[in-house]
């Protein structure tokens, strides 16, 4: 049984090293900004009130997003595991999330910090060029995450469940980084 949450900002390569990881063993990678992506494409109610935020490069309002992770948390596949990857994103969505765990007898494992410097961010995600992914938008992301965000690393360090990562290298070097701290988990 293992609960990760992986924290860091857009272009920390979370997304990439998620999806790895969950690969690797056997638990579901829940990721809250493919969830809205998903619901923007399909033209949702969901999707529709929450393109502005996105296109802008704010958070959307925690109003639609807590309740897709309680539901999401309470399917089957997460019986036996999980890894939160963009979510939380600010401290409210941290202490929904703990209130919600305490509720289900659960708790997370560790909460796994991506660390990659400012230079890296801003060229990875130009590189990358999603919709929301011009020099604008890109800063303003990073200015979101410095003050909802960044706050979760006291958060969860308080709640000795940190552990960072340099994430500054390649994949593969930051694959295994992070799949020696699964590894070292009990099972
Ligand atoms: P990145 O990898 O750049 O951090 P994500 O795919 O995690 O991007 O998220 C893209 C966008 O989706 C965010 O900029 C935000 O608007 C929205 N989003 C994703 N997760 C959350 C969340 N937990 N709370 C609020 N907004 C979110």
């Amino acid at each position: 049984m293992t609960r990760l949450i992986f924290l860091g900002p857009p272009g920390s390569g979370k997304g990439t090293q998620a999806a790895v990881i969950s690969g690797s063993y056997s638990f579901p990678h829940i990721s809250t900004g493919d969830i809205l992506r998903q619901a923007v494409s399909q033209g949702t109610e969901l999707g529709q009130k929450a393109q502005t935020y996105m296109d802008r490069g704010d958070l959307v309002p925690d109003e639609l997003i807590l309740g897709i992770v309680r539901d999401r948390l309470s399917e089957p596949d997460a019986k036996t595991g999980w890894l939160l990857d963009g979510f939380p994103r600010n401290v409210e969505q941290a202490t929904y999330l703990e209130s919600l765990l305490d509720g289900i007898g659960q708790t997370c494992d560790r909460v796994l910090n991506l660390q990659v410097s400012d230079d890296s961010i801003v060229k990875r995600l130009l590189e990358r060029g999603r919709k929301d992914d011009n020099e604008e938008v890109i800063r303003h992301r990073l200015q979101v995450y410095r003050q909802q965000t960044a706050p979760l690393i006291d958060f969860y360090q308080s709640r000795q469940k940190l552990v960072s990562v340099n994430g500054d290298r390649s994949v593969e070097e930051v694959t295994q980084s992070l799949k020696a701290v699964v590894n070292s988990l009990a099972h």
